[in-house]
């Protein structure tokens, strides 16, 4: 099977690697090409070159498209470089990592996007997915390509699959059976230029389902809820603010669901150990999308009750002197960090924010900061953009810091009184000072660590 194919698979990142592994070992002849000169890991080299794969880097593409049947891009890469142009007037055919995954991969999808929650969301809905008397697994949108990780899955399996605008910005073919968008607020202007153009590349994921198929939307953002009139597929919205026809709601104090005529409750808002209105929509999404792939009520209550929430996500670390700490580093956009300061009701919040700056409007976040924080310490690269839009939206008590992201978050303590929390949430990337948002949100925990045993609070 396919050994008459040449493919030439673009970026030799984790996906690219990922990739061309895979299609080696179904006897493909792989090109795997990088723009830069790049050291790859012999392991990786080795059992690559062995099969008959090549690779090249930092030299002249044409050639080896020339000889290439199929152009598969590594979704780190944006559709408007030089190599995609050459693939473009060689009239190759361009897809996704992903994309190529899902021809690939003949089981069930649960196919998860939005701007924020993806993680949280495509967790619930693995855990619930692992009720079921079926193999599944959780495919994340970074760390490993899609393509490997279903490898091994055959056609009576599911994926609860977390696929981001990259990723859906490739694909040609694929339909997920169950598609579920959470929300769509700006983000990533960076590669795709405006929101048009960003909710286009979300559209995707459910742009090829048919009548068959399940859209989940959510009805309380609207770029969400526009998308229903543009899907052939079963449209069900879930809501936070108020009961529907149909779909997903809170009632009562309960999560609830009706599809066809039947309501069922499936467990109270106060079972939950995660926290925030925007953890209630991940969780009400995740039911939509788990009932269609057939998980029962009473197991989306097991699961739901269970659930503990995913690290760097609104992560609770210590008290100390009675004031908690908060990791969210995972909020590396603004909406993730209004999300963050409106789940705590009662305001009193100590915000480190900044970082690497994302340049999308920061009004509503400092509209929030205003109601919510009692103070705003900024860092990073944005911080001097940051303090303007929060001295325009009248912040009150900004501290900026020029030093390093220790000494902001020993500024934090120094500060801080009960009842107030201390909550790390950027609205921005951590590239400025760190290698990714995981490394910031260990460093965060680390020194708030630290803090405690200075405190004399910690564990002996
Ligand atoms: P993603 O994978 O889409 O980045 P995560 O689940 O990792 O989503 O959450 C990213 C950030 O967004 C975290 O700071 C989290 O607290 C916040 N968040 C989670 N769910 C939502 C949601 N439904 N709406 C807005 N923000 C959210």
């Amino acid at each position: 099977m396919g050994n008459s194919r040449t493919v030439f698979v673009y970026g030799a990142g984790i996906s690219g690697q990922g990739v061309s592994q895979v299609l080696a070992d179904r006897g493909d002849r792989v090109i795997l090409y990088n723009d830069e000169k790049k050291e790859l890991a012999p392991v990786f080299l080795d059992a690559f070159t062995k099969q008959g794969g090549r690779y090249v880097c930092g030299v002249d593409p044409e050639p080896y498209l020339r000889e290439s049947d199929l152009f598969i891009i590594s979704p780190g890469i944006p559709f408007t470089t030089e190599t995609v142009k050459k693939a473009r007037d060689l009239q190759m055919e361009i897809i996704g990592e992903a994309e190529e995954a899902s021809r690939l991969y003949k089981g069930t999808w649960v196919g998860i996007t939005g701007t924020n929650g993806k993680t949280t969301t495509t967790t619930l809905v693995g855990r619930m997915l692992e009720t079921l008397p079926h193999p599944t697994t959780v495919a994340g949108n970074i760390g490993f390509a899609l393509s490997k990780e279903l490898e091994h899955m055959g056609p009576d399996s599911y994926v609860a699959a977390e696929l981001s605008s990259f990723q859906l910005e490739g694909m040609t073919t694929f339909h997920p059976q169950i598609a579920c968008i959470i929300n769509i607020t700006p983000d990533h202007f960076e590669r795709h230029g405006n929101m048009e153009n960003y909710i286009d590349a979300k559209a995707q994921i459910f742009a090829r389902q048919t009548a068959d198929d399940v859209l989940v939307l959510n009805y309380d953002n609207e770029n969400t809820r526009r998308l229903a009139d543009r899907a052939k597929s079963r449209v069900f919205f879930f809501s936070t603010e108020e009961p529907l026809k149909e779909g997903a709601w809170i009632e009562d104090g309960w999560f609830v669901f009706k599809v066809d005529g039947t309501l069922h409750k499936v467990c109270k808002v106060s079972d939950l150990q995660i926290f925030g209105a925007h953890n209630e929509q991940n969780v009400l999404a995740a039911i939509l999308c788990c009932h269609f792939a057939g998980v029962t009520v009473e197991n989306m209550a097991k699961v739901l009750k269970a659930f503990e929430g995913v690290e760097h996500r609104l992560e609770y670390v210590t008290t100390i002197k009675g004031v908690p700490y908060y990791n969210d580093s995972k909020a590396t956009n603004t909406d993730s960090a209004i999300k963050a300061l409106e789940a705590f009701k009662d305001g009193h919040v100590i915000l480190l924010a900044g970082g690497h700056d994302k340049m999308t409007g920061l009004d509503d976040f400092m509209q929030a900061c205003a109601k919510k924080t009692d103070a705003l310490i900024l860092l990073g690269e944005a911080r001097k953009r940051f303090q303007e839009a929060a001295v325009k939206n009248g912040v009150r008590n900004i501290i900026m810091i020029d030093g390093s992201f220790e000494d902001a978050v020993r500024k934090a303590y120094a500060i801080a009184v009960p009842p107030e929390v201390v909550l790390l949430s950027p609205a921005c990337s951590s590239y400025d000072m760190f290698a990714n948002f995981p490394e910031r949100g260990r460093v965060f925990k680390k020194i708030v660590r630290t803090l405690e045993k200075e405190a004399g609070e910690g564990k002996q």
